[in-house]
């Protein structure tokens, strides 16, 4: 073994993946690196973690993979996908280790994973690695969506690796370390669903039952519970503007935490059909599409769970009912978000009319979508709009329906964020660290730590891309 044992750095594994049979995962270890840096560690949550720290050439050893903490066992997790829409039976981590788990300071038990550790027998034609840019990217993603509310993996450590990847151009390595309530995906159970391996599929099914839902009654409860999860999840984005830009089915956890921070980008000017990244050509992705495509593929987990029912044909019923009642709950969830960041902490019928009369004003005067709904709360929403007076008939409609709506302006200031990691601000801050200055990144996840305060300091951050800066297009190429 490369490596270098039990440093002062503890990590409190207790692993029960790893337990799992053989055929889950591969085990292997990390490939050590040439010069690993560390750029960030998250003390705050290796405190919750019960993570013990250690210096920084040391974290950034470990969390580099040159050095393995006492009690890791590192492997790499099996599992499929729907990949915009194709099968793919066999994906699995190309490039990312579970080291193990830890049972938090709340009970909680999470995956510790490095992303870009290095390929495995998942690997494909893929070098296993990952660029600094997309390190730093969901590196802050991540956690501010944490800070938004919104269920997420975190981030616990990002580390230059000293080494060169190789996409279009040169570039930087870098090595994520993310943490996760877990690493199981639609596509885990698609995996053995595909292989029609019931005995794995069943073992999958009481692992995934204990970790997440020791009291679901069975697979039916359980894909009940995984259901109303990503409704809440994916009506939470909408609220925020945010585009995860590849739902594939091995992208979409049972946790029901947002995982995968690749092509994603938040909305600047409010329009449904925004679509970021370059491969997803006919916007199977786009903003609004995703409360369709995350009941698709709960339509994917119910088939996948099917073989584990006593009688499959009569479950298929029961399970299609389940998944055709999901757009109603998304849309509910989704206006109940809406209500809110228009100050209305109970919905009535009229009101959702009131509030896609305002989205459908926004997207015709390229309102920015944050600053709009925040700007609600100072009275400057009409600046927002190309043609102020667009807004100016609706307020009369919102005033109105506002006379009975208690505490209005506390509930907006607590739905609507004054900073959201917007797109031209994360480019802005890889660009920096490309060049070595991580100060742009640092001040940004500072800021980005507390997104509905409304600090002076971070005024700038608030400002929409100008045309040059606006970024148009969002790249798979991690
Ligand atoms: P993603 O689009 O990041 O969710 O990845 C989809 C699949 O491609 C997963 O199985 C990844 O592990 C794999 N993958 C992505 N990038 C790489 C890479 N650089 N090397 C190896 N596998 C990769
Ligand atoms: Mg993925």
């Amino acid at each position: 073994m490369p490596y270098l044992r039990g440093m002062t750095l503890h990590i409190p594994f207790d692993n029960s993946y790893a337990r799992l049979p053989d055929g889950f995962f591969a085990r292997l270890g990390p490939r050590p690196v040439k010069a690993p840096s560390l750029i960030a560690f998250n003390d705050a949550l290796a405190a919750m973690l019960g993570i013990e720290g250690a210096d920084d050439p040391r974290l950034a050893a470990m969390f580099a993979g040159n050095a393995l903490p006492d009690g890791a066992e590192p492997l790499a997790q099996l599992y499929a996908g729907h990949q915009f829409g194709h099968f793919n039976p066999q994906l699995g981590d190309g490039r990312a280790l579970l080291l193990g788990e830890v049972v938090g300071r709340d009970g909680i038990r999470r995956d510790i994973q490095l992303k870009g550790s290095g390929p495995t027998p998942f690997s494909r034609m893929g070098d296993g690695r990952a660029w600094l840019g997309p390190v730093l990217r969901e590196y802050l993603v991540s956690e501010a969506m944490h800070a938004l509310g919104i269920p997420t993996t975190r981030a616990l450590a990002a580390v230059r690796t000293g080494e060169t990847v190789i996409r279009e151009t040169l570039l930087p390595g870098a090595v994520l370390t993310r943490v996760a309530q877990s690493h199981i995906r639609v596509g885990t159970f698609q995996v053995f669903a595909a292989r029609r391996d019931l005995d794995a599929l069943r073992t999958l099914y009481a692992y995934t039952a204990a970790r997440h839902d020791p009291d679901a009654t069975g697979p039916a409860d359980l894909l009940a519970r995984v259901i109303d999860r990503q409704a809440a999840l994916v009506a939470a984005w909408l609220g925020v503007g945010f585009i995860h830009g590849v739902m594939n089915t091995d992208n979409c956890t049972l946790s029901g935490e947002t995982i995968d921070y690749g092509p994603c980008a938040f909305l600047d000017a409010y329009d449904p059909d925004t679509v970021f990244s370059s491969i997803d050509r006919h916007g199977r992705y786009a903003y609004a599409a995703q409360a369709d495509v995350i009941v698709w593929n709960m339509a994917q987990l119910a088939t996948a769970l099917l073989p584990l029912m006593p009688e499959p044909e009569a479950a298929v019923e029961e399970f299609t009912a389940l998944v055709h009642a999901m757009p109603a709950r998304i849309e509910a969830a989704r206006l109940d978000r809406f209500a809110a960041k228009i100050g209305l902490a109970e919905r009535r019928p009229g009101d959702a009319a009131l509030i896609g009369d305002l989205l459908d004003r926004m997207h015709a005067n390229q309102a920015d979508f944050t600053n709009t709904f925040r700007a609600l709360s100072d009275g400057t929403a009409r600046d927002q709009f190309a043609d102020p007076t667009a807004f100016d008939s609706w307020e009369t409609q919102w005033r109105a329906r506002l006379a009975d709506a208690p505490d209005a302006d506390s509930v907006m200031r607590a739905a609507n964020p004054v900073l959201i990691p917007r797109n031209h601000r994360i480019e802005e801050a890889i660009a920096a660290a490309v060049q070595g200055d991580d100060a742009p990144f640092h001040r940004l996840h500072r800021a980005l730590s507390r997104p509905f305060a409304d600090d002076a300091a971070y005024a700038d951050l608030r400002s929409p891309p100008t045309p040059a800066e606006a970024v148009r297009a969002t790249f798979c190429g991690t």
